[in-house]
């Protein structure tokens, strides 16, 4: 992987189209923004993940859990529902814990497409791309504000995780992780795309 990126401002990153963007049938769409922005796919597979890929992919520590239960918390309150009533608690971490198990059955649901990006700023231009995690949030214009529609809210209250189309590495360390989890070297590609020599 280090080859891969040996210019220090080129990046490799990993987008999973989720079962509700293949379902979609979304896939190209999407793959198409990627590629008319200028990164490069190094990498591309359908895959039927299996619970513990997805176990070993979504943290599972406090903090990121805290962090998951935040989100609901806050659009329950944003929309006036009773976390309490509905959830049968307001402690965060604990929603989370509940959060994380729904978002593995929602992404053990079906087929998936792995996707690995490089390019420059690769993980932060991706991460642009796919925009923020609330579809209801995400900007016009980005993957997720341009053909999704849910919240924490609207999901929690149906005992399941949101459904955003895409999942994309929020920070280069985080994209290390996950590429050594979902290709194997072999899987991974080099070549140059035409514009290259011009862009850069
Ligand atoms: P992102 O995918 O934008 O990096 P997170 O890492 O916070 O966001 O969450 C991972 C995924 O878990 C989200 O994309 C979404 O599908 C789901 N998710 C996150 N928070 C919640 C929540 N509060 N309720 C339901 N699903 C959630």
């Amino acid at each position: 992987m280090s080859d891969m990126n040996s210019h220090p401002k080129q990046e490799t990153t990993l987008l999973l189209v989720k079962p509700d963007g293949v379902k979609r049938g979304l896939t190209g769409e999407i793959l198409r923004r990627i590629e008319l922005r200028g990164l490069k796919i190094v990498g591309l597979t359908m895959i039927t993940p299996k619970r513990d890929e997805l176990d070993n992919h979504y943290p599972n520590d406090d903090g990121w859990l805290t962090r998951v239960g935040e989100k609901t918390l806050s659009t329950y309150e944003k929309y006036g529902y009773d976390a309490e009533k509905e959830l049968g608690t307001t402690n965060p971490l604990k929603i989370g814990k509940e959060v994380r198990t729904w978002l593995l059955d929602f992404m053990t649901s079906g087929p998936i497409v792995k996707v690995a990006i490089q390019g420059i700023h690769a993980v932060e231009m991706v991460r642009k791309l796919v925009g923020a995690t609330m579809p209801s949030a995400a900007e016009m214009g980005t993957i997720r504000g341009d053909f999704s529609v849910d919240s924490a809210a609207a999901a929690n209250r149906d005992k399941r995780s949101v459904h955003n189309l895409a999942h994309a590495s929020e920070t280069v360390e985080e994209a290390k992780k996950e590429l050594m989890l979902w290709f194997a070297a072999n899987e991974l590609h080099d070549y140059k795309r035409a514009e290259e020599d011009i862009m850069f």
